[in-house]
Formats: structure tokens, C-alpha cells, sequence
């Protein structure tokens, strides 16, 4: 395993590449895109054909070889540049790791080279209105029908169901031994009879709209099932490791932008003899904010070179700590990089205040700062559960 805390070259090679794709597009193209209500499509586009969307995905199905290590810098790097793709965490992070690693070899061929070139998209739904954080209540039910399968349920929240191919649904099948409920994973293509979406009025702006789903009774195949019955569970975690991994790369690349925006305005601005950036009130908390996104970026190193390494239990630990940090680092350094602008923080033309709505989403999806508290007061330090 790869434990070194100082990049790779070839590490460097990618993060420089991206970064070049990142600069040609920028913010503006972004801030347009998402103006016209449209999505960033020749991104997307030009990032498969440059084999940075499907960098984790296997190569003989068209992917890269590499692993989640290589897919966060890809998204971190994009993100830096002023374009977060949100998809990317769900599309090759977590529908293409779950089908690569458990999928049949039908799955594989029908899925994973058209999500490594960009042709096709998924999204992952799992949360639902009367569960929300806890997981483990929700009640998207799939019964056997002949060879196949009937789903009924809810999802809330679940984004880019309108460009996505199919969503991979998260519910649960009835244990034949013990009547028990245990979680499955299906995939929905997107114009499955009773497969219903309606767009939820959010406040963000970002070109991925979120959606509740309504699952009518939608009649799937047996090979809508992805894996095995019965390693449901097994399968959700491989999934959503690479979820939190990827946030927590949303988060740092959406906290570098913001930070850089405020340092170089910072040089510039100046209202009494010096540069705004010279009175420590201004300079300390961006100074804290780089220092808190680079020990998010060590944590999400580890995460992913555990992750990557086969290490599912260590990965689920560095995963959650790297997505709270990385989130709580992003969110104050939106908060200071708006406050560093004064009164252009909050202007249209300057495009910051917007980022303090999208910076809280990594806080609180796709898993919330308490329950990853949660998560290490009872896993790490052994404490006991209050719910
Ligand atoms: C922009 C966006 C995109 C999303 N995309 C997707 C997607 O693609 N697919 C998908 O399935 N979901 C998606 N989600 C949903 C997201 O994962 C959930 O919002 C999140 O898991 C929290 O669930 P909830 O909203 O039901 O909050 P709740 O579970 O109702 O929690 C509300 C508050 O209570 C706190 N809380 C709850 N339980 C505890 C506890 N035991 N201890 C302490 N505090 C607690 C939480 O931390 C939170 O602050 C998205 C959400 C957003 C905002």
C-alpha cells in the first residue's frame, strides 16, 4: 500500500493535467452553465475523453485502472478550478465501484465503459423522507415477481435522477430463512413504469437538482439486482466509502477556490496604507483555512490509499474523518473568503455568496457532521450509543 504522505509523481502528473482542464473552463463557464439552468455538459464530455471521469474504473472495461485516490484528485482539482462536479461522486465513484466490484459481468459490459467515457450517467439513492440519517429504516421494499422484481418506495434528495441513465436504488428484500429485512441494490433505469421524480425547490445553486422519487410497483428484471442477495450490506459499504472519500475532495476543491479567491483580493484591496491582507484579522483565519484544507487533503490521502489498498474497515474510519474535516474546513473558509471581500462578498459579480449554501451541502450529505461524531464516539473511542 501506498502510505506515503508526499504525492506520487504520477500523482502530480494527474493533479497538474486536471488542473490545466480545470483553468480552461474556470468559474465563469460554470456560473453560466448553471445560470441557464443547463449542465456542464462539454466538461463532462471532455473529461471522460481525457479518461479522468472513469481514472478508477477498471481497464478492461474502459476505465483507467487506478483507484479512488485517483478519482479525488480529479474532483478535487476540478473543483479548485471553480467546478465542483457533484456527479462524479455518484456516477464513477459510487455506481461504478459498486457494479466493478460486485456487478455481473453483464453489468460491467452494459455499464462501466459508458460511465468511463461519459455516455452514460447514474445516480445513487438511498435516503428517504421517514429514515433520513437513519439508514437502517428505510422501507423501499423489492418482492420477487417470476424472475423478477417489484419495488415499492421513497427516496428524497437524490440528485441528477433527471440526466442520469439509472439510479442504483437502495432497498431491502424479505430473508426467505429468517423474514428478516436485508438491504439490495437494484438498478432503476430512468423510465421504468412507476418510476416517478419530482424536483425539490432547493436553495443551492449548482446545475445537479435533487429529486423525490416515488417507486410505483416498478417491475425490474432479475438482473436489475446488482450483486448477490445476501452481501447487500458488503456491497452499500464498498459503495459508500468512495462517497464520503469524494465529498470530502468536493469539499476541499470547492474550500481551495474560495481561498483563493480571498487571497488574491487581499493583495489587492487596500483602504488605509497597505493591503488588506497585511492586518492579521484578514490574514490568521486564511492562514487557519489552508492549513485546516491541507490536513482535510492528508485525510482524504489516507482514506482513499486505504480504500484503494482493499482496506474496507480502516477506509471506513479515515473516510468519515476526512469528509467532516474536509467539510468543516470548507465551510469556514467560504464563510472567510466572503468576509475577506467586505461588502463584494455578497455581490452577484464576485459569485462567493452563493458558495455559502453549496459549501454547507458537504456538511450535511452525504452523511451529516453528527452522525460521523456519532460514528467515532461509538466506533473509535467505544462510547455508548444514545439512540
Ligand atoms: C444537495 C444534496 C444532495 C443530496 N444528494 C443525495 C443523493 O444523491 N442520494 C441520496 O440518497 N441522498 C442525497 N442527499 C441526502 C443526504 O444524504 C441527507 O440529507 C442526509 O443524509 C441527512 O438526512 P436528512 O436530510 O433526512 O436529515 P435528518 O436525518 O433528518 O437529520 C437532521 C439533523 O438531525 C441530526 N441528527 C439526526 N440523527 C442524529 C443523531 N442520532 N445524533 C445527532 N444528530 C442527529 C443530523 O445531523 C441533522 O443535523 C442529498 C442531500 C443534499 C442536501
Amino acid at each position: 500500500m501506498n502510505t506515503t504522505v508526499v504525492e506520487t509523481e504520477e500523482h502530480q502528473a494527474l493533479r497538474a493535467a486536471v488542473a490545466a482542464l480545470g483553468k480552461r473552463y474556470g468559474r465563469n463557464y460554470f456560473a453560466q452553465v448553471v445560470a441557464a439552468g443547463k449542465h456542464p455538459d462539454e466538461l463532462w464530455a471532455d473529461a471522460a475523453r481525457l479518461g479522468y471521469l472513469g481514472v478508477n474504473l477498471p481497464e478492461e472495461y474502459g476505465g483507467g485502472g487506478g483507484g479512488i485516490s485517483e478519482l479525488c484528485i480529479v474532483l478535487e482539482e476540478l473543483g479548485a478550478a471553480g467546478c465542483p462536479l457533484l456527479m462524479m461522486i455518484v456516477s464513477p465513484a459510487i455506481c461504478g465501484t459498486v457494479i466493478a466490484r460486485f456487478g455481473t459481468e453483464e453489468q460491467k459490459s452494459a455499464w462501466l465503459p459508458g460511465l468511463a467515457d461519459g455516455r452514460l450517467t447514474m445516480a445513487f439513492g438511498i435516503t428517504e423522507p421517514d429514515a433520513g440519517s437513519n439508514s437502517h429504516r428505510i422501507t423501499t421494499t423489492a418482492r420477487r415477481d417470476g424472475d423478477g422484481w417489484v419495488l415499492t418506495g421513497r427516496k428524497v434528495f437524490v440528485s441528477g435522477v433527471d440526466i442520469a441513465d439509472a439510479t442504483l436504488i437502495v432497498g431491502r428484500t424479505e430473508d426467505a430463512r429468517t423474514g428478516r429485512l436485508k438491504p439490495c441494490l437494484f438498478i432503476v433505469p430512468r423510465d421504468a413504469p412507476g418510476f416517478g421524480r419530482a424536483q425539490i425547490d432547493m436553495e443551492l445553486q449548482a446545475p445537479e437538482k435533487q429529486f423525490e422519487l416515488v417507486l410505483d410497483d416498478v417491475r425490474l428484471p432479475a438482473e436489475a439486482l446488482v450483486g448477490d442477495e445476501d452481501a447487500g450490506l458488503l456491497q452499500l459499504f464498498a459503495g459508500l466509502n468512495p462517497e464520503r472519500i469524494m465529498t470530502a475532495a468536493f469539499a476541499v476543491g470547492m474550500g481551495r477556490y474560495a481561498l483563493r479567491r480571498a487571497v488574491e483580493y487581499a493583495k489587492e484591496r487596500t483602504v488605509w496604507q497597505s493591503p488588506i491582507g497585511a492586518h492579521q484579522a484578514i490574514a490568521h483565519p486564511l492562514a487557519q483555512a489552508h492549513i485546516e484544507l491541507e490536513l482535510a487533503r492528508l485525510m482524504m490521502g489516507r482514506a482513499a490509499a486505504l480504500y484503494d489498498a482493499g482496506d474496507d474497515a480502516g477506509a471506513g474510519e479515515a473516510a468519515n474523518m476526512a469528509k467532516y474535516a474536509a467539510a468543516e474546513a470548507c465551510v469556514k473558509t467560504v464563510d472567510q473568503a466572503v468576509h475577506t471581500l467586505g461588502g463584494n462578498g455578497l455581490t452577484r459579480e464576485y459569485g462567493l455568496a452563493t458558495m455559502i449554501v453549496a459549501s454547507r451541502v458537504a456538511r450535511i450529505a452525504p452523511v451529516s457532521r453528527e452522525m460521523i461524531l456519532n460514528f467515532v464516539s461509538h466506533q473509535s473511542l467505544g462510547l455508548p450509543k444514545s439512540y
